[in-house]
């Protein structure tokens, strides 16, 4: 289905203010977690640098650097928004909402909780797009992988 004018025109604002004022950028000094990834096929990078709380189940604090297309720093900067503040498992049903949304693999099962990262969803058209939004999601995941060895 074809976005209307009106989406196409918030999808590109959207995409645009976070990928030039990306929100949560920058580093966190240690000790934290941190994983860098990269998408060799659009050349994007990611750093995500974030703190859990001492329970270690609430991601307090979380911020990232990077660079390449405007999707991957536009899905960074919102996801950071989402995210931060919320627990491991929260976030992990979160990246896979936004993972069935950007692949078209079926319904999320919290649309709300997405917010604006719904505007993605015409990714799911392009395989080599949906790595650029995933990168981000897949960073973190790969941060908190990190806290369990
Ligand atoms: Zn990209």
């Amino acid at each position: 289905m074809p976005l209307s004018e009106e989406l196409r025109d918030l999808y590109q604002q959207v995409i645009l203010d976070h990928s030039r004022n990306p929100r949560n950028h920058g580093e966190i000094p240690p000790p934290c977690l941190h994983a860098h990834g990269d998408n060799p096929s659009c050349g994007d990078e990611i750093d995500v640098w974030l703190r859990l709380s001492e329970d270690g189940q609430n991601i307090e604090d979380l911020k990232f650097t990077g660079q390449g297309c405007a999707i991957s720093q536009a899905s960074a900067s919102m996801m950071t928004q989402k995210i931060k503040g919320k627990s491991k498992a929260q976030a992990a049903a979160m990246r896979e909402d936004f993972r069935r949304v950007v692949m078209g693999d079926g319904a999320p099962a919290d649309e709300d909780a997405l917010g604006e990262l719904i505007l993605l969803e015409g990714v799911q058209k392009f395989p080599q797009r949906v790595k650029c939004a995933m990168l981000a999601w897949r960073a973190v995941e790969q941060a908190l992988e990190s806290a369990k060895a």
